[in-house]
């Protein structure tokens, strides 16, 4: 028989259960790509954490009324991480920063990113580009570099071979990265670690480097950026994964699921064909993501 304290017993430990349990959703804010005329935004997504808006993952044109729509605020972020520097990836960012002058926003806002070569800035000097109060594009925002403002950018550099490393910890938060194959840009695949939960972005790639099936191993949800479509060839196969790699990397993971993002006006339409291809190895649940789709992570 149940008495009233073994209820209350039940009621408090099955508290404390759901306290432990972080609730965890991604947010794309972003599932497009560089085109105009796809009618979305370009890359870009948000990792909820019970509520708030923490970490971003890229921020291309039309992420930031994305964001505003959505509800996140710029107070509430921990962690900007950036696959690469293209511009569908990145345009955003100077929007993001001035508009937390009308925030309460402070302390520090740490944003990861590539290491330089010969075709692209480094992650630390792409900011002081932008923002630097003697040289910068943005100098008026350089308050923001120097200890000044109430909100302070720390920009960190990933090496461009990096191996998977933990770039990041805060209690049950930790960030993994490491280096894609993306043609000749430096880009970074992020695996983000919330308790026993995760999401990883795989970022824009072709999958040469074999290294996003390791970092992504048993991971709820698997971000793939479906920029070309099944016959792709030259320059597009040497800076995207064709579907069937996206489904050879999600099988070798072991992915709870897979969501395809940076979709593209090749690409869009073509999601049979897209699905077949993924399908020759992965059979676990696709998604094609939308603008401002949620999916929860369990
Ligand atoms: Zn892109």
């Amino acid at each position: 028989m149940i008495t009233f304290k073994k209820t209350l017993l039940i009621f408090f430990f099955s508290s404390l259960l759901l306290m432990a349990k972080p609730d965890v959703t991604l947010q794309v804010l972003g599932s497009g790509g560089p085109e105009s005329g796809d009618k979305r935004a370009s890359s870009g997504y948000l990792i909820w954490i019970d509520g708030k808006s923490r970490i971003l993952i890229d921020f291309g044109g039309g992420a930031s009324l994305r964001f505003e729509e959505v509800g996140a605020r710029i107070e509430d972020l921990d962690v900007i991480l950036l696959t690469h520097l293209h511009v569908d990836h990145t345009a955003d960012l100077p929007a993001l920063l001035k508009s937390s002058f009308f925030t309460s926003a402070s302390g520090d806002l740490h944003i990861f990113g590539p290491y330089k070569n010969d075709l692209m800035p480094s992650t630390t000097n792409f900011v002081h580009r932008l923002f630097d109060d003697n040289d910068g594009a943005w100098q008026y925002l350089g308050d923001h570099l120097d200890g000044s403002a109430r909100l302070q950018l720390k920009a960190h550099d990933l090496h461009k071979s990096l191996k998977e490393k933990v770039i990041y910890k805060q209690g049950d938060l930790s960030i993994k990265a490491v280096s894609v194959h993306h043609g000749p840009i430096p880009a970074i695949a992020y695996r983000v670690n919330i308790g026993d939960k995760s999401v990883t972005f795989s970022g824009d790639m072709n999958g040469d480097y074999h290294t996003l099936e390791k970092l992504g191993y048993k991971t709820n949800i698997l971000v793939m950026h479906n920029a070309v479509p099944k016959k792709a060839k030259g320059v597009a196969a040497k800076l995207h994964m064709t579907p069937l790699i996206i489904g050879e990397i999600a099988q070798k993971a072991k992915a709870g699921s897979v969501v395809i993002s940076h979709r593209m006006i090749r690409t869009l339409g073509k999601e049979k064909e897209t699905n077949c291809e993924i399908r020759r190895n992965y059979e676990g649940e696709i998604d094609y993501a939308n603008d401002k789709d949620k999916y929860k992570v369990n």
